[in-house]
């Protein structure tokens, strides 16, 4: 459910040398094929379509259970059905092929936060330096600033949702918006505190420990190089101070899902999803997603999967934001005030995909064609297509709108490239650069643009590295949307 966008990338990666936890089979959704039969997963999916309508490219994500012993543990069977069931509902929802998802590694929850997240990390301090210590409103106001710009990415109107509605008349301006999110957050938290696992621990010491704290979650997402996903059942406090989640902040100011950069991983391209089964296990009624009452194994593998991981990978593939003014059936919607099961049982009645989604959608399906038709030595088509992507990436977009667009931008230098028109090519490479600076793949294209011509004293070299200079004396900053 989450953007993060801070850029600077680590220069030393501390994970290189770190072994992932224990191994597992390579394929276990073999033997869990008879739970999945059993539970009539069919019927929750729908048969799956002959053709998607937008053919995008296939997509393998590799997955870790990270386990965090305080808590129900983590149901092989439920993450089974639920992977297979995110599956089906990103296609269902988006009418484009279904992703697949192997799990590969197992970690202990403490183990995990050990190894990955360091708030000294050049690629997480600036993260750890807005987390929230829970010592009261005067913290917050350090981060006013970001926390309004963040803020201001919705519509006012679709924000007022999140109060109450006799009091909605008084919300007048996104300060009134700040000021009760000041209220209320600190007010959830120092709840939060007060309360226990079913182990008897505390179960949030922010002044004295980080590992179930959103920007440490954030941090290993970001450092490690291993996975796509990763599923756990530990509680994640919203704590990242920059960037207020209307729907978490207004309402229990916990963490479902993630989707995050994570600059080692390809599968999508730079990010790495998480959900977690705390909301929809969790015995704590101050915290639990669906007001006491007990779900079903395929309740909870559907929550886990198609209500939680689906939307986290929409977020990532497609760039589509949180969002709280589309129809009743977005998944990427998240109601003041709904339970998981309603959200759920939501979606159900409203099978089809959800019309303002669909140009995030076709954005990326341009983007995929282009990628596909230069592989297959179709240059020009390739062209068209990333010019088409270009004009329908919407405005607000997960991650940022530069990001995506660099790399069409790049994608399109190489189109150019292949159709001999070197001084177009290098122009697209450099814009590329220009837009995400942060992007090794960027950087590597230019410089393998330059390359040949790098004579001393050529005219186009010292205009390359003007350019290259002004880009990357830019803070590594967020990119926007
Ligand atoms: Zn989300
Ligand atoms: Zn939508």
């Amino acid at each position: 459910m989450h953007t993060f966008s801070i850029r600077a990338v680590s220069a030393d990666n501390p994970k290189s040398e770190v072994t992932p936890g224990a191994r597992m089979a390579d394929d276990p959704a073999v033997p869990a094929l008879g739970v999945i039969l059993a539970l009539g997963l069919a019927s929750a999916a729908p048969p799956a379509k002959a053709a998607p309508r937008y053919p995008l490219r296939p997509l393998e994500l590799v997955v870790a259970l990270v386990e965090d012993p305080d808590f129900p543990p983590l149901d092989e069977q439920v993450v089974q059905v639920a992977l297979r069931s995110a599956e089906a509902e990103f296609a269902r929802r988006f009418d484009v092929p279904a992703p697949r998802f192997v799990v590969r590694y197992r970690f202990e929850a403490k183990r995990f936060i050990d190894i990955y997240a360091h708030p000294r990390d050049p690629a997480c301090k600036e993260a750890f330096a807005a987390r929230y210590k829970g010592t009261g409103t005067k913290e917050l106001a350090a981060h006013r600033e970001e926390a309004m710009k963040f803020l201001k990415k919705w519509p006012l109107e679709s924000l007022k949702g999140f109060v109450n509605p006799e009091d909605r008349a008084q919300i007048r301006s996104y300060d009134d918006i700040y000021a009760l999110y000041a209220r209320r957050y600190v007010a959830q938290i120092d709840t939060i505190k007060r309360l226990r696992t079913p182990a008897g621990t505390p179960l949030l010491e922010p002044e004295r420990s980080y590992e179930r704290s959103f920007v440490a979650w954030l941090c290993a997402l970001k450092t490690q190089s291993d996975f796509d996903v990763l599923v756990t059942n530990t509680f994640i406090v919203s704590d990242l101070l920059t960037e207020p989640h209307p729907h978490s902040v207004f309402g229990k100011a916990k963490i479902g899902g993630i989707a995050t950069q994570s600059p080692h991983r390809t599968a999508l391209a730079g990010e790495a999803l998480l959900a977690t089964t705390f909301g929809i296990d969790t015995t704590i009624p101050e915290l639990n997603e669906l007001n006491g009452k007990v779900p079903s194994l395929e309740e909870r593998a559907r929550l886990l999967g198609a209500y939680l991981l689906a939307h986290e990978i929409a977020h990532s593939v497609f760039g589509i934001p949180d969002v709280f003014d589309h129809p009743a059936g977005c998944l990427m919607t998240s109601r003041p005030g709904a339970t998981y099961l309603d959200g759920l049982k939501e979606l159900d009645a409203h099978p089809t995909p959800c019309p303002k989604c669909r140009p995030y959608v076709e954005a990326r399906a341009a983007y995929e064609k282009g990628l596909t038709e230069l592989e297959a030595g179709h240059a020009a088509a390739a062209s068209q297509a990333f010019l088409r992507s270009v004009q329908l990436t919407p405005e607000h977009f997960h991650g940022g709108r530069r990001r995506r667009l660099a790399a069409v931008t790049m994608a399109s230098s190489k189109a150019q490239a292949a159709m001999g028109q070197e001084q177009r090519a290098l122009r697209y490479a450099r814009l590329a650069v220009k837009l995400d600076p942060a992007s090794d793949a960027a950087q590597t294209h230019l410089a393998a643009l330059e390359a040949p011509t790098l004579a001393p004293g050529a005219p186009v070299i010292e205009a390359s590295r003007t350019t290259s200079t002004a880009t990357t004396a830019r803070p590594g900053k967020p990119s926007g949307g």
